[in-house]
């Protein structure tokens, strides 16, 4: 069998669906799982609501665009007449009223976060299932909330492998014989039922999910663009696709903040030497990138770019020098406050770090180590991480920037610039 995920962009309306549904047609000849995200920008929309509804304000006219955007795909794809979805969506909805205004000092943010937010997954999916069907592709609508077990940190929950590759394995195979299985990306559920989401853009990680307990033969994620390029093509003119690349390689470019895969998402693929594709929605038979276990000799230069980016120094102001217990007194505080550090760098008198911008916990941070050190920092910098580099990659991206930190070494080069 085989898993396939589609992300937002590939369902962003009437006609990508269609062409999904053309994708799925093409590749009915093995069991297939199908993976599908919130439709466009739908979370982000979902997210917004939540927030208006939690500033005590009205967020009625923004679930009436959401109903309306979804309308008008239903519409479009000839689905309006369709009794079951309508009775389905109807449905939803108020469970997205009942969530919103669940929210009290019992239930948080993030616990109403994900009974809403992962609405937009349950919706898309509702859709594309209905389409599928109406278009003569028998489908099967699997609730990922129901399969996919997981701790109770919502917003950020851990998957329980144990019981999610039990569930899998007895609800979904017995399903695949019937066609396709569509289900949602980024949504589970805890021990007692209540709605968890993986964080966000966790669905690449859900097809990893679903892929590992099926064992299945192959994964591939329909994208935007033509496969894994060597730099993001929103922010440099010229990329070079990668025909292949080890699992290592890209489970690094995702640490160092490539975005193009959810970084969660390779681990359990390499574990169980599960290939994974990446290619083109656009352009569905072109090769795109695989990525397994291989060696792929000089590997052209990966360029990635982290934005907003705050270096932060620690001084020693009394002659003395930075020594271990400094150190440790600075990383305590970066662990209680759940900081990730992008860089560091240490000199005879300062520490030095790189995180992302956050001027809440970077204020908590100073008032936590003031009477240590003195403390200084620039918030708003970049930091490109170039892997594999080559001279003539860091002198072109490097002109004209003034350049904050640089550190290299043998196969990576970094820098922060402003
Ligand atoms: N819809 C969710 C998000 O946009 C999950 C995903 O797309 O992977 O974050
Ligand atoms: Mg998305």
């Amino acid at each position: 069998m085989k898993v396939f995920k589609f992300g937002g962009a590939s369902v962003k309306d009437a006609g990508s669906v269609r062409n999904m549904s053309n994708i799925i047609r093409q590749h009915l000849s093995s069991p297939l799982v199908v993976v599908v995200s919130a439709m466009d920008k739908m979370t982000n929309a979902f997210e917004a609501i939540l927030a208006t509804t939690m500033s005590g304000d009205d967020s009625s006219a923004q679930i009436e665009a959401v109903k309306a955007f979804h309308k008008n795909i239903i519409k479009d794809l000839g689905l309006q007449t369709n009794p079951d979805l309508n009775e389905d969506l109807d449905q939803i909805y108020e469970q997205l009223i009942h969530g919103l205004n669940s929210y009290s000092s019992t239930f948080g943010y993030d616990f109403v976060y994900d009974q809403t937010v992962s609405l937009a997954e349950v919706i898309s999916t509702k859709i594309v299932a209905a389409h599928l069907n109406q278009s003569e592709v028998p489908c099967t609508w699997v609730d990922a909330r129901k399969v996919v077990k997981t701790n109770d940190d919502h917003r950020q929950a851990l998957v329980d492998w144990g019981a999610t590759q039990a569930m899998i394995k007895s609800q979904v195979n017995p399903l695949l014989a019937k066609g396709p299985v569509i289900t949602q990306g980024f949504i589970g559920s805890n021990a007692k039922y209540n709605t968890t989401t993986l964080g966000r853009e966790g669905s690449d990680f859900s097809a990893a999910i679903f892929a590992t307990s099926l064992k299945a033969k192959a994964i591939t994620i329909w994208k935007d663009v033509p496969g894994i390029l060597n730099a993001d093509p929103k922010k440099f003119n010229s990329t070079v696709l990668y025909p292949k690349l080890p699992y290592k390689e890209v489970a690094e470019m995702t640490y160092y903040g490539a975005s193009v895969i959810h970084p969660k998402t390779i681990k359990p693929l390499a574990q169980n030497g599960i290939p994974l594709y990446v290619k083109s929605f656009q352009e569905p038979s072109a090769e795109g990138t695989s990525i397994e276990e291989c060696v792929v000799p000089n590997l052209h230069p990966a360029i990635i770019l982290k934005e907003k980016q705050t270096v932060m120094s620690f001084k020693i102001s009394d002659f003395s020098f930075i020594n271990e217990g400094h150190i440790l007194s600075i990383f305590e505080n970066i662990k209680r406050l759940n900081l990730t550090i992008n860089l560091m760098q240490n000199s005879a008198i300062s520490f030095t770090i790189c995180m992302d911008d956050n001027p809440l916990k970077r204020e908590q941070l100073q008032t936590a180590l003031s009477d240590l050190f003195s403390i200084y920092y620039n918030e708003g910098l970049s930091l490109i991480t170039v892997k594999n580099y080559n001279q003539a990659t860091i002198e072109e991206l490097m002109k004209n920037r003034e350049i904050i930190i640089e550190q290299r070494s043998r196969n990576n080069f970094q820098v922060v610039f402003r």
